[in-house]
């Protein structure tokens, strides 16, 4: 029997979640499929969303060639735009949209001969990371339609806290941004994913959902209708009983306080699990919750079974997925959802559903 741990990729749901990010919003949506889309695979979800995402954005033109050789003809934009002019022939010969968030990015764009192409112009409205100064927005326009080199140009920008609902920032960034381009006639887009849910003052042309697309919710509580699509599952594969005293794997951190019953679990931190999740953490086994105790290994993890004698060799486990919020365990381990989902690795993924 092969190892009983996998990544199942639920393709309904990513669709159900595609529609109400949409919805939401407004207007168009790109679906985010950058980093393999966030572990899902990028092709796979790029393929079930098809016939009705309005396109696709990914961050660099590697990501976007993968979705073209998996027969991707939709949009697709690159988010960290071009690298070198190289890269922007790329994007010209393959019918790619772009980013440009900087001056050098701008001069590659006026100086490539070719097909005019559709820019995405990013504008720093005060997240500080990538972006163009907003006083710009007008002569940037000038330069670019002066250069005959852009077809379609769209404003962009990124919000620094959109998760945190509470903030002013998200609606400052907003309104810096709008001001920017007061009286231009281009599409314009703000959100991604907590921007979709938590600020309905910030939607414009276009959304960007990414987490939401995987069913994840941006901050805690209400999950808004979104379904999990990845389950990360594996099985209790061995039952170890522990007498009172007894050490449990490396550096013998967990010591058993009592006669104990541990079931190890076919997940490691070479499978993504993260190496200090904390003991206690409740994981889900069977239709129950069981602790986690000792240290994460490369290969195993353990949970205490002592309170859960129906739970064996075969019990399922569930370590994130519909029946078990991804959330707080990435809490719990000083992470957040992304992380988790962009780290699972040597699971075998399988995908079901995903047709219109
Ligand atoms: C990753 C990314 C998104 C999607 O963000 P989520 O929080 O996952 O919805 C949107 N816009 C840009 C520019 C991004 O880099």
């Amino acid at each position: 029997m092969p190892r009983p741990s996998t990544a199942l990729i639920d393709l309904d749901a990513l669709r159900h979640n595609y529609r109400l990010a949409r919805q939401r919003h407004g207007g168009r949506a790109l679906a985010v499929l950058k980093a393999d889309a966030y572990g899902h695979g990028a092709a796979r979800c790029a393929q079930a969303l098809a016939d009705i995402a309005d396109g696709f954005a990914v961050a660099v033109v590697e990501e976007a060639l993968a979705l073209r050789a998996a027969g991707i003809v939709q949009p697709i934009l690159v988010l960290e735009g071009a690298f070198d002019p190289q890269d922007l022939r790329q994007v010209r010969e393959h019918a790619l949209w772009t980013v440009v968030h900087h001056e050098e990015q701008l001069r590659m764009v006026e100086l490539q001969a070719g097909a005019p192409l559709n820019v995405w112009l990013k504008l720093d409205s005060g997240m500080g990371r990538l972006g163009l100064p907003p006083e710009q927005a007008r002569s940037l326009r000038q330069r670019l339609q002066a250069s005959g080199r852009v077809g379609q140009l769209t404003w962009m920008s990124h919000f620094a806290r959109a998760d945190e609902p509470q903030q002013p920032t998200t609606a400052a960034q907003t309104e810096r941004f709008d001001a920017a381009l007061a009286g231009l006639p281009e599409p314009r887009s703000l959100c991604n994913s907590a921007g979709i849910l938590h600020h309905p003052g910030s939607h414009r042309d276009w959304a960007r959902p990414g987490l939401m697309l995987y069913g994840i919710a941006p901050t805690d509580g209400d999950k808004l209708g979104l379904k999990p699509v990845m389950t990360l599952r594996s099985q209790v594969f061995a039952i170890r009983e522990l007498a009172a005293g007894q050490p449990l794997g490396y550096g013998a951190l967990h010591v058993a306080p009592r006669a104990s019953r541990i079931g190890l679990v076919a997940l490691g931190y070479a499978d993504g699990v993260p190496r200090n999740a904390p003991q206690g953490t409740p994981l889900r086994v069977g239709e129950g919750l069981a602790p986690l105790v000792g240290r994460i290994s490369m290969d195993m993890l353990m949970v205490d079974l002592t309170d859960r004698p129906e739970a064996g060799i075969g019990s399922p486990v569930e370590l994130w997925g519909p029946d078990h919020d991804i959330r707080p365990l990435a809490s719990a381990c000083g992470t957040i959802p992304y992380e988790l989902l962009c780290g699972v690795k040597r699971v075998p993924v399988r995908w079901s559903g995903g047709q219109g």
